[in-house]
């Protein structure tokens, strides 16, 4: 403590003091101060702040922030984004003039953030190269560029069958535990092989099905290139509100870099029921199935933001997987029909399918790609040709002839080939497949080497065929993974190694069951 001086009198004591005041700023300041009217269910009331704008962040006096939802004549309808513990009604709110920003840049790859960007991890606060409102303008259609190069998912009766593009959006869809969760890991996961940035975020999940999800790209995929924003059940449902629309502000940084990024929201039909929710509460007027009106909108610019930019704008990426719920694969419900037409495709997955082992449960009637088929690398595409019609025609002769036996040699040749595409298509998780052991795998089941093949050995050549490519066709191996194309006697080539394989593991099984 400074010592009080002896003699305040002493000479000079006024200038003295006026000097050590002279920092201060006495000036009058106004200050606008709101009210909160009640707060309940994640939602504050608040009255005054007559100049604050929509999706303005508005701070309370005991350190909770909230997002300006509506505005009406007698007052502002506040989204809270943090627990609502100690907010009372008559506490003071301040408007901050701007709208809410997430941190981006490459500090948040391999973190677990929430929507704000704060870290779930442990690690250290991020802070990132900069601050980005979480709701951008999409990319005008002159700033675009066509889709034309592939997302390799690694999962073979996507890659064959519905082929995604860098820049589309495919919707994941499925009744409850149908492997939409299992079906966006394993693409994660398969982005170790490829340049691909992705961001997953989780809307309204349990806390364990997210710790899966993480475990599980930190142990098989490539995390460091990986950002997980996290919005559990449990999280204020503002929290779960502005996710998408945040993950989408720290994917784009790398779109905007010339980067290619991919982002799986798990998922919309949470956040519709939790934008429901905020918006009745809020006394929107309800629309059909009590949405609001605006639900379209909302998910149709989300998921306007992924795209492919022209090389003007550096030629980076962003795809989207947004993944929903259906109930009783009810596709014809609000949500699942607007998100349908939003899209660029939809992957469904079938509940009967999924219970008859089939997986991943995809139904290939329903599912489409729009835009990816042309992205589909030339040796692939040659051989994946027929697949689709084939596959169809099976499983309307195997309908057909569920309940007689069948003479017709041709129809039983046609309905061995089907078992064995669809052994093929069916895929353990965490086993995904290059795009050369795809060729030769449908090369093989062109060519009809399978076509003698045991049903149950078609698992086992699927894990053994990567290592036995490697060792016996290295140069063709290279020659197809780097130029996506294949020489004329290639699939002849290939064919024959699987043939030798699968002849050999079928030997093998035999000798076991004797
Ligand atoms: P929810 O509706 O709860 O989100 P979901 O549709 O995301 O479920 P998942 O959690 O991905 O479904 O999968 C449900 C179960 O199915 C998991 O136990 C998973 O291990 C299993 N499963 C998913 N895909 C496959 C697959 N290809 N092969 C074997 N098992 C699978
Ligand atoms: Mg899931």
């Amino acid at each position: 403590m400074p010592k009080p001086d002896p003699d305040p009198r002493s000479p000079g004591w006024l200038e003295r003091g006026c000097k050590a005041l002279s920092h201060l700023d006495l000036a009058p300041q106004a200050e606008t101060l709101g009210r909160v009217v009640h707060v309940a269910d994640g939602i504050a009331f608040v009255s005054g702040l007559p100049d604050v704008r929509l999706n303005e962040l508005l701070h309370f006096e005991t350190g909770q922030t909230g997002l300006a939802m509506t505005l009406d004549a007698d007052g502002i309808g506040t989204v809270l984004l943090d627990d609502p513990e100690g907010i009372e009604a008559d506490a003071r709110v301040t408007g901050q003039g701007e709208v809410v920003q997430v941190p981006v840049g490459e500090e948040l790859l391999g973190r677990v953030v929430d929507p704000l960007g704060r870290p779930l991890d442990g690690g250290a606060a991020i802070t990132g190269e900069s601050r980005q409102p979480i709701e951008r303008p999409a990319p005008a259609i002159i700033d675009r560029a066509l889709v034309e190069d592939p997302v390799e998912t690694g999962v073979l009766v996507v890659d064959a069958l519905f082929a995604l593009g860098r820049g589309q959006r495919e919707l994941i869809v499925g009744d409850r535990s149908t492997g939409k969760t299992s079906l966006a890991v394993d693409i994660i996961i398969n982005q170790k092989r490829s340049d691909m940035i992705c961001v997953y975020v989780a809307v309204g999940q349990r806390t364990t099905a997210i710790e899966r999800v993480i475990d599980a790209v930190r142990e098989r995929g490539a995390p460091e290139r990986c950002i997980f924003v996290v919005a559990p059940a449990a999280s204020p449902p503002g929290l779960q509100w502005i996710a998408p629309a945040a993950g989408m502000t720290m994917a784009e940084y790398f779109r905007d870099r010339g980067q290619h990024a991919l982002i799986v929201i798990d998922d919309l039909s949470k956040h519709a029921a939790t934008h429901r929710q905020l918006a009745l509460l809020n006394r929107e007027p309800p629309g059909r199935e009590a949405y609001p009106g605006d639900i379209f909108y909302l998910h149709a610019h989300l998921l306007e933001r992924a795209a492919h930019l022209s090389d003007e704008l550096g030629g980076g990426s962003l795809s989207a997987l947004p993944i929903i719920e259906t109930d009783a694969g009810n596709l014809s419900a609000y949500i699942p029909t607007n998100l349908i037409s939003i899209t660029d495709g939809q992957i469904v997955l079938d509940t009967k399918l999924f219970a008859a082992n089939h997986r991943p449960a995809v139904d290939v009637g329903l599912s489409v790609s729009r835009v990816g088929g042309k992205t589909q690398k030339p040796a692939l595409r040659d051989v994946s040709g027929r697949l689709r019609l084939d596959y169809a025609q099976f499983l309307e002769l195997e309908m057909f002839t569920r309940f007689g036996g069948i003479s017709d040699r041709r129809l039983k040749s046609r309905l061995a080939r089907g078992q064995r595409i669809r052994a093929l298509l069916t895929q353990p998780r965490f086993a995904t497949l290059r795009m050369v052991d795809q060729v030769a795998l449908l090369a093989a089941l062109a060519e009809g080497v399978l076509d003698d093949i045991p049903v149950a050995t078609i698992a086992r050549l699927r894990g053994a065929v990567a290592r036995h490519l490697d060792a016996t066709q290295p140069g063709l191996v290279a020659s197809v993974s780097e130029s996506g194309e294949i020489p004329a006697d290639g699939y002849k080539t290939l064919a024959a190694e699987i043939g030798k394989l699968a002849t050999h593991l079928a030997g093998e099984s035999e000798g076991e069951g004797e």
